[in-house]
């Protein structure tokens, strides 16, 4: 089968062994390029098939998403259900320690397979892992519903917070450097922010978006980090303090009690799908992926989500 490596060559789609095992083989259908994807380019040639945000088919056709994510299930983490904070758990994570889904096929043995709503399209539901991680965000951020909500950047974490959040928001803010990004976060119900806001969404990573999410945040407000802090960053201390706000980060997804982040996700998509059309800006074929990944690093592209479908 073909399966996206970056080796010394850079991207590259090499044939490979079908995965093995005992567990179910999910068949991908769709795949979608992270902004953790591009940050680990950086790191050199990979020794595992990049891609954490998938969906396929398993060989008995049910349709599934995938949580990269599985726990030892030994850990004090995993037995307190927070599989995604397993103490072992980073070697097991799709595309990031494990084999992932860049590829015709991969192993899904010890992962969380999410079945897809009818109405839900399998080329979309690679969304189902990135839109769950905004969801948990937004459940970290202890809503009770109607607060203001602002997200700062409009990449696909920031509009996917969008929209995770308009469901229990009573207005969504977003900070966007283009008017495109812009234009994507009305479509998904949010506005241009202006004001003060109970939660913040920091979505951009950077030190001048942590700053803005302190002043957009009212006192004793939450600023929730969805982003990915590659290098430390400064926190605005005068504000933070002055303000006594409070900071959540968020990691992945996980299990509630009632349900699970990613089938909500799921639900979400599938009511909404207009969420699908807007973030995903480009698709292309698996053997194509090398281009996929240039586009998805070009900003001036217009990319917002790129899927590689096998
Ligand atoms: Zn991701
Ligand atoms: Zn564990």
């Amino acid at each position: 089968m073909r399966a996206v490596r970056h080796t010394e060559h850079g991207i590259e789609v090499l044939d490979v062994p079908e995965p093995d095992g005992d567990g179910p083989i999910v068949r991908v259908r769709a795949g979608s390029i992270c902004g953790s994807d591009l940050h680990m380019l950086a790191m050199g040639p990979l020794p595992f098939t990049l891609g954490h945000e998938l969906a396929g088919v398993l060989d008995d056709g049910t349709r599934v998403a995938v949580d990269p994510t599985s726990g030892c299930g030994t850990c004090d983490q995993c037995a307190r259900g927070a599989t995604h904070l397993c103490r072992n758990g980073f070697d097991r994570l799709l595309g990031v320690g494990a084999h992932g889904g860049f590829a015709n096929a991969v192993a899904a043995s010890d992962h969380r397979l999410v079945p897809l709503p009818e109405s839900l399209r399998i080329e979309d539901a690679c969304l189902v892992e990135p839109l769950g991680v905004a969801v948990h965000g937004v459940r970290l951020s202890r809503m009770g519903g109607g607060e203001r909500v602002a997200v700062v950047g409009a990449g696909a974490i920031g509009l996917a917070a969008v929209a995770a959040a308009s469901p229990v928001a009573s207005e969504v803010g977003i900070v966007a450097r283009h008017d495109a990004q812009i234009a994507a976060g009305e479509r998904l119900g949010a506005r241009a922010a202006a004001g003060e806001y109970d939660v913040v969404f920091e979505a951009a990573g950077t030190e001048s978006a942590l700053a803005t999410a302190a002043d957009l945040c009212r006192p004793n407000g939450m600023i929730v980090f969805l982003s990915t802090h590659w290098e430390p960053v400064a926190i605005p201390g005068l504000p933070a303090l002055m303000k006594e706000l409070a900071f959540q980060w968020s990691y992945c997804t996980c299990a509630h009690d009632g349900g699970h982040d990613l089938d909500d996700a799921a639900a979400l998509l599938a009511a909404d799908p207009e969420i699908a059309s807007t973030l995903i800006t480009h698709r292309f074929p698996l053997d194509d992926a090398a281009e996929a990944f240039r586009v998805a690093a070009d900003r001036a592209s217009g990319a917002i989500k790129v899927v590689l479908e096998p």
